[in-house]
């Protein structure tokens, strides 16, 4: 029986999730470790608005659980030491480098930490994959646990995280399914019956779905590129729709009203933004071409090229429509974040948008009321070809709505306010 977790990462990913499961099993003790002080800080804060992670109803939960049974530490050994049951949900951002540059996931902070509990551990522990990972990094980490010679036996599972940024509370109360992938020996399935009976104190049985460790690890890179193809998809059409009259947010409606289509997802935008659709894709087309499958490869590849097509297509019909000089013109964007609900910016289209209309030479005002305005310029920073200098001279961050739209020559509404 699982009595104490550590949770390894204090993100989007296992912030939420972690308060949730304290919330619901006051019997388990919850340590949610980070490397990062000033997050971990953020999390103690006595200020609960001041959270590092925005979702609604979020703070209400850990302002019910934090010291009771939830507790955040920078004692990522302690907690290690102490638990019967690890989860990692540390980051695992698109490689930057070498082979698989901007296509396979970045794995070192995954093996950085499968080998801390390796060297810590002292007990058995169930470690427990949360973070999105290309299929077979189970097999990875089980491989760096049991060359460590010390006796400790490990088991690990795989149990992907479905949460929606912006609905994580309401997504991990009532989950659609619970998905947990095991090996499928004697200590594999004692392994994975612990982890039901988590689950099981606020899941029905039945939406708690056991599976080898390969399907859950697939099936949540596959959740991701299904989603990111329906917005893909509808996002395609409205550039038909555009030049035949035809109205996108009629014919998704009248689409999504089929009971076999369903209308999640169908709603044209700016392009889809945030830390998984893209990465989780770009990670499909990886393993597909490391298997040789070029067909696989490239169709899931085209959800991405029409999502970046998107984005693009949105800047410049807002320079063509402003007769092609936006130079020196002042525009708002509203919203910076990803997504309405989040304080996430990873991947936002807004700051893709922002870029390109700077390359214009534009004067932009920015209003987000979860995003800093430090956090609008690291991100410009980490895109943009311009010197900070540059950004600061032409970008302005906004406290007030009013202020970001007055007298602007265009109003972009980049984060989906209804
Ligand atoms: P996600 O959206 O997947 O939750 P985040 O970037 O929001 O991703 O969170 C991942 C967290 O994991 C970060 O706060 C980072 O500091 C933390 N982290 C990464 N590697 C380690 C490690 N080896 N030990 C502890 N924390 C780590």
């Amino acid at each position: 029986m699982i009595k104490n977790i550590c949770c390894i990462g204090a993100g989007y990913v296992g912030g939420p999730t972690m308060a949730v499961i304290a919330n619901k099993s006051p019997e388990i003790k919850v340590h949610v470790v980070d490397l990062n002080a000033q997050r971990i800080a953020d999390w103690n804060s006595d200020d609960f608005s001041k959270l590092p992670i925005y979702e609604p109803g979020l703070d209400e939960i850990v302002k019910a659980t934090r010291g009771r049974n939830l507790f955040f530490s920078t004692n990522v050994d302690q907690a290690i030491q102490q638990a019967d049951a690890i989860f990692i949900s540390v980051n695992t951002p698109t490689k930057t480098y070498g082979v698989g540059k901007g296509m396979a996931a970045d794995l070192k902070y995954i093996e950085l930490c499968a080998r801390q509990i390796a060297a810590v551990a002292t007990t058995d522990k169930i470690v427990i994959e949360k973070s999105t990972l290309p299929v077979r990094t189970a097999e990875a980490i089980q491989n760096i646990l049991k060359n460590t010679g010390n006796g400790v036996n490990f088991e690990v599972l795989s149990n992907p995280e479905f949460l929606a940024e912006g609905t994580a509370v309401s997504d991990l109360m009532n989950p659609d399914r619970v998905l947990i992938g095991g090996n499928e020996t004697v200590a594999g399935k004692k392994a994975i019956q612990a982890l039901v009976d988590v689950y099981a104190n606020w899941v029905p049985t039945e939406n708690i779905l056991t599976t080898n460790v390969w399907s859950s690890e697939l099936s949540k890179l596959t959740a991701n590129a299904f989603l990111a193809q329906r917005v893909s998809s509808v996002n395609a059409l409205s550039e038909l729709c555009e030049h035949t009259g035809a109205d996108i947010n009629e014919v998704s409606r009248a689409i999504g009203t089929d009971s076999r289509i369903g209308p999640k997802f169908l709603k044209a935008s700016v392009g889809f933004g945030g830390s998984c659709f893209q990465k989780d894709i770009l990670n499909l087309v990886y393993i597909a071409k490391s298997y040789g499958l070029t067909e696989v490869a490239d169709y899931w590849e085209q959800v991405i090229i029409m999502n970046d097509h998107q984005k693009r297509r949105f800047a410049a019909n807002i320079v063509k429509t402003l007769y092609n000089t936006v130079s020196g013109r002042d525009f708002a964007m509203l919203g910076w974040a990803f997504k309405k609900d989040t304080n996430d910016t990873r991947e936002s289209a807004a700051i893709y948008v922002c870029d390109e209309l700077l390359n214009e030479r534009a004067n932009i005002r920015v209003y987000d009321p979860k995003v800093s305005k430090s956090k609008v310029f690291t991100d410009l920073e980490y895109l943009s070809t311009r010197s900070n200098q540059e950004n600061e001279d032409l970008v302005t961050v906004v406290t007030d709505p009013y202020k970001a739209c007055k007298n602007s020559h265009a109003i972009a509404v980049m984060t989906r306010v209804g």
